[in-house]
């Protein structure tokens, strides 16, 4: 059987692709390369370039292809744009959503695994970390056009043969510890990115968001997670619901916050340089700090993180910046 990638052509997809074929899955990806890369997607995999919610498309790539995952990426990220752009972030990350799951069912689909995101807690109520049973409380159109795709997802599992597994991201950065995929969007707006680009010359200089947060140092504190271990995960919930696990959602993250100043402070240590850096207002839909409690995930899953180190992490999104800048690649 096959796994279906949806946004396999973009950061964490690309990723999930290699890590799929690595563990021996057969692997199919549709992508519109909206911001994804044709050439980020491992040649080994089959590739179709088109939208989650053409139909038509859909009902080709399940009659051509032994499917019985979809793990579904495709989607629109970046908080502050879904500020400004609400009905966009609903139609990319909600209806399409809608429409893939209905072709998921339509064709007897019985696994799926969703990119949820630590956005659907808000800011939690106490600072420590957050558990999956909190209120759910997004503070931005991002965080609820996702939580309202895990609540789709829920009530389809319970009126259909349809099992799925949301993961709950917290703070994705790093590339491929064997060099073949990261960060390669120059649209990017994540912290470790920017600070890497900043760091390598390729950015004149970079904004810290705020600095009067109710955090240690004022700025937001968030728990950041290697782009391989997170794609680990997938892997556990797909063994899992193969196994006849039932339908879960669960925070991947490692349980310990940095704040945006101690982040900037580890980039510069692992680049050994320093760069400009400027102080700015708070951006829009920013929660002061949320760091995952990851002990669902253990449990349940079997998920051991391997790479759960700041600098690492680092070192490996400044590595495959400078691949970027060698390969010229956008
Ligand atoms: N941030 C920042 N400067 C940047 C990018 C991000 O100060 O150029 C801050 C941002 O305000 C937030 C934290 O870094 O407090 C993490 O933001 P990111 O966009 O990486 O991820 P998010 O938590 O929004 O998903």
């Amino acid at each position: 059987m096959a796994v279906l990638v949806t946004g396999g052509g973009g950061y964490i997809g690309s990723h999930m692709v290699w890590a799929l074929l690595d563990a021996g899955e057969q692997v199919v990806v549709i992508d519109r390369l909206s911001t994804g890369f044709r050439w980020a997607i491992a040649p080994e995999a089959r590739f179709y370039e088109g939208d989650i919610a053409d139909t038509v498309l859909m009902r080709q790539i399940f009659s051509e292809n032994e499917i019985d995952s979809i793990i579904h990426f495709a989607g629109s990220i970046v908080v502050p744009e879904s500020v400004a752009d609400p009905l966009g972030y609903y139609e990319n990350n909600t209806v399409k959503s809608r429409s893939l799951i209905a072709s998921a069912v339509e064709a007897g689909i019985p696994y799926f695994v969703f990119s949820s995101t630590a956005a659907v807690y808000g800011t939690p109520e106490v600072l420590e970390p957050v558990t999956e049973s909190v209120n759910l409380k997004p503070e931005s159109p991002y965080g609820s056009s996702k939580l309202m795709t895990e609540i789709m997802l829920r009530d389809t599992a319970n009126a259909h043969d349809f099992t799925y597994t949301a993961l709950r991201y917290f703070n994705v950065a790093g590339a491929d510890p064997k060099g073949r995929s990261g960060q390669s969007s120059a649209l990017a707006t994540h912290l470790i990115k920017v600070a890497c680009a900043t760091a390598l010359g390729k950015r004149q200089s970079m904004s810290v968001f705020g600095t009067d947060y109710p955090t240690p140092d004022g700025t937001c504190v968030r728990d950041y997670i290697h782009v391989w271990d997170l794609v680990q995960a997938h892997l556990k919930a797909l063994q899992r619901m193969r196994a006849g696990g039932g339908s879960l959602a669960a925070n991947c993250g490692y349980g310990h916050g940095f704040s945006v100043l101690e982040v900037l402070d580890a980039v510069r240590k692992v680049h050994g340089s320093d760069f400009p850096v400027t102080f700015a207002e708070r951006r829009a839909g920013d929660p002061a700090m949320i760091v995952a409690n990851p002990a669902l995930a253990r449990q349940e899953l079997g998920w051991v993180p391997q790479y759960d180190d700041l600098s690492g992490i680092i070192r490996s999104a400044l590595d495959w910046e400078q691949h970027l800048t060698r390969k010229n690649a956008y």
